[in-house]
């Protein structure tokens, strides 16, 4: 039955489907410029025939997603970048309904019952969207604030929060940093202390994403006095409770049309069975939750890093200095050459790791490992790209541009580097032991 459901959903995807029409574009791609995504054209595997882990079924999902994000998207990314915020409600219902916030859900809650595959191929076409900020609120939604909730929420709990998440009409945030908890997640402050069945939640929660806009946050928060690795529980909170304050909605370098936001708990009173499992498991459910965002994360910044380099030729192809082409001197197409062979890397690593994931494999150090290099490899890649744009590549009109801002939070945002290397180094077993 779960099958048929989800073959039905897909069957709509792949009938709706529209096919890309390529239009080469010369020159300086502006950000007001009203183009199309365009496939991922660095990958060299791009049909089903031919791909490791994506089937006609991958594809056809993601040529769909492509329509909507032709369509619906990218047309305002620039709008929505200037106004620091996109309307998350309008665009989750689009995407909601279209099936593409749980391709991996369980279909009794609204998703397609999919593998993990699935989502990763749909965070690689979101990497078409011209921003960064719009994907990663996306990716908050399907990959950060629902994993814990599908696996180990109560069936009532899901009816509540994951459903409506998946279909659209709510939106989700997740609280896990505080002003003084970041990389340190054992160390967060936010006590939720049980009175009778409710827990009365005091604390803060620091740089939630969708935080002024979202129905509820997936919380973590102390639930006992124990040890930190099992005082921790995952809690779905309603953001309209009385004594839930959202300070302030922070500026920041990049990632602008994504609100990032403060939020205060002052004695919020939340039924106990809001909890997501059991108590004392938060920490582990997150942990766990973390793999799913962070390979998400990779399949996503893949895509707009062959956008960049793609973008990049083309100028550099078109801007002649010194009578010849930019890209015609060697430095410069050896140099794109070497980032399309790191980007290549990358993404076969992502792909290993996730086939290996929907095995049930513990894939933590693939998954750090494959983090770690996203970060490192797009900041390398943006300043390498953007020199090659010269002063077109300093200015606030052009995607290098926006794209350096915007990639630079993938060394810190769900765990930093330093973060990715002491897991890599704790199965490395190189870690001094304490
Ligand atoms: C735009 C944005 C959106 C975000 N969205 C969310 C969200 O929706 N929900 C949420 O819960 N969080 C969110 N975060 C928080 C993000 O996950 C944290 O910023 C990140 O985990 C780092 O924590 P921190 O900022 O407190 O840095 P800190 O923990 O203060 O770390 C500072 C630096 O110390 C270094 N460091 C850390 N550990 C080590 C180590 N072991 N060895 C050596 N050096 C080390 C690293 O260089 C690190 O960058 C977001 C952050 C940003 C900027």
């Amino acid at each position: 039955m779960a099958l048929c459901g989800a073959a039905l959903r897909l069957n709509l995807c792949v009938d709706s489907r529209y096919f890309y029409k390529f239009s080469s574009r010369v020159g300086v791609r502006r950000l007001s410029e009203n183009t199309s995504s365009r496939p991922g054209s660095g990958s060299g595997a791009e049909t089903a025939g031919d791909h490791v882990l994506y089937t006609q079924e991958h594809f056809a999902l993601r040529e769909s997603l492509r329509k909507i994000i032709d369509q619906e998207i990218n047309p305002h990314v620039d709008q929505w970048e200037a106004e620091g915020k996109f309307p998350a409600h309008k665009i989750f219902k689009i995407l909601g309904s279209a099936g593409f916030l749980g391709v991996n859900k369980p279909v009794e809650y609204g998703g397609m019952g999919l593998d993990f595959s699935y989502s990763v191929a749909v965070a690689e076409e979101l990497g078409n969207i011209h921003c960064g900020g719009i994907p990663m609120a996306i990716g908050v939604q399907t990959d950060m604030t629902t994993p814990a909730l599908a696996r180990f929420g109560s069936a009532e709990l899901k009816k509540e929060f994951l459903l409506p998440s998946i279909t659209g009409d709510i939106v989700a945030c997740l609280g896990v940093s505080e002003v003084g908890a970041g990389s340190d997640v054992s160390s967060i402050k936010t006590n939720a202390v049980r009175k009778g069945d409710e827990y009365v939640i005091n604390g803060g929660k620091m740089w939630t994403t969708n935080g002024t806009q979202a129905d509820w946050m997936c919380l973590l928060a102390n639930t006992s006095d124990g040890p930190p690795h099992k005082n921790k529980s995952l809690i779905c909170l309603p953001m309209n409770l009385p004594g839930v304050h959202i300070a302030r909605k922070i500026e920041k370098l990049g990632m602008w049309s994504s609100d990032t936001a403060e939020v205060f708990f002052d004695d919020v009173r939340v039924p106990c069975k809001n909890i997501i499992g059991e108590e004392g498991m938060g920490f582990t459910y997150q942990m766990l939750q973390f793999q799913e965002e962070r390979l998400w994360a990779v399949a996503n910044i893949l895509t707009m890093m062959d956008n960049v380099i793609q973008d990049t030729i083309k100028y550099t192809k078109q801007r002649k200095i010194f009578k010849q082409p930019v890209l015609h001197n060697q430095v410069v197409h050896f140099r794109l050459a070497e980032l399309q062979t790191e980007v290549e890397l990358l993404r076969s690593l992502l792909h290993c790791a996730t086939a290996l994931y929907i095995k049930g494999n513990d894939v933590t150090k693939l998954a750090s490992m494959a983090k770690l290099k996203g970060g490192r490899l797009a900041r390398e890649l943006g300043d390498s790209c953007l020199q090659f744009w010269g002063g077109m590549g300093f200015t606030s009109e052009v995607m290098v541009s926006r794209f350096y801002r915007d990639s630079r939070l993938m060394s810190i945002g769900g765990g930093a580097d330093e973060v990715m290397l002491g897991i890599i180094c704790k199965y490395m077993d190189t870690l001094p032991r304490k």
